[in-house]
């Protein structure tokens, strides 16, 4: 039977993104699949601590092999800002339009349009945590720019490409994306103990 690996998500698109490169290693599953329904809390402010706070939740409840994933955009002008804050940035309504005018107008008179996207992955794996990071470098645009992908997508441009990831397909996103390579990481660990 093949290993389970509860996802902290019920995001079913990087479920499928994840399992489709951990093959027939591990079957990952939804909150939803593991019969889970809580809204798990991020009260800390460090994306590690907010991960750690979510995989051991799932732990608890469950006792089953688990990981989980806190990503932030890092504004280095803005002295990391929104970072931890990302999703809440300009309010509790996590508005994505919300969010990119408010970094836009902080922005506005900055000279230094340095950032970067950094994902922390919190791995429970029999009893133990281990953590996997994935950053991708870029800068924030003045303006939107493109119509795919989600959060502030439309005006971050990673380093060593013209397009901003709302610009891209996945397949260009996933070359640059801080999520993949925190997973990447997180899969090669567990290909290695296999
Ligand atoms: P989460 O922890 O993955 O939910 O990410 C928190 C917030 O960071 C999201 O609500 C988005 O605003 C932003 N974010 C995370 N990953 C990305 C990305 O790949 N592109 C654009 N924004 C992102």
């Amino acid at each position: 039977m093949m290993n389970k690996l509860i996802f902290a998500t019920n995001n079913q698109h990087k479920v499928d993104e994840i399992q489709a490169v951990l093959g027939n290693l591990f079957d990952v599953s939804t909150l939803k699949d593991a019969g889970i329904d809580i809204d798990i809390p991020e009260p800390h402010d460090t994306l590690e601590a907010n991960a750690t706070e979510k995989s051991t939740t799932i732990y608890t409840l469950t006792g089953q092999n688990c990981f989980s994933e806190d990503t932030g955009l890092e504004v280095l002008s803005l002295n990391g800002e929104p970072g931890v804050k990302s999703a809440r940035y300009a309010g509790e309504d996590r508005s994505f339009d919300a969010n990119i005018d408010k970094l836009i107008e902080k922005l506005q008179k900055k000279q230094n349009r340095q950032a970067r996207f950094r994902t922390v992955i919190s791995l429970i794996l029999n009893g133990k945590e281990v953590q996997f990071e994935g950053i991708c470098e870029g800068a924030i645009l003045k303006e939107r720019k493109g119509e795919n992908g989600f959060g502030y997508d439309p005006v971050f441009v990673p380093t060593g490409s013209e397009k901003t990831f709302a610009a891209m397909t996945m397949e260009e996103k996933n070359k640059f994306s801080h999520r993949k390579k925190a997973m990447t990481k997180m899969i090669k660990f567990l290909k290695d103990i296999q």
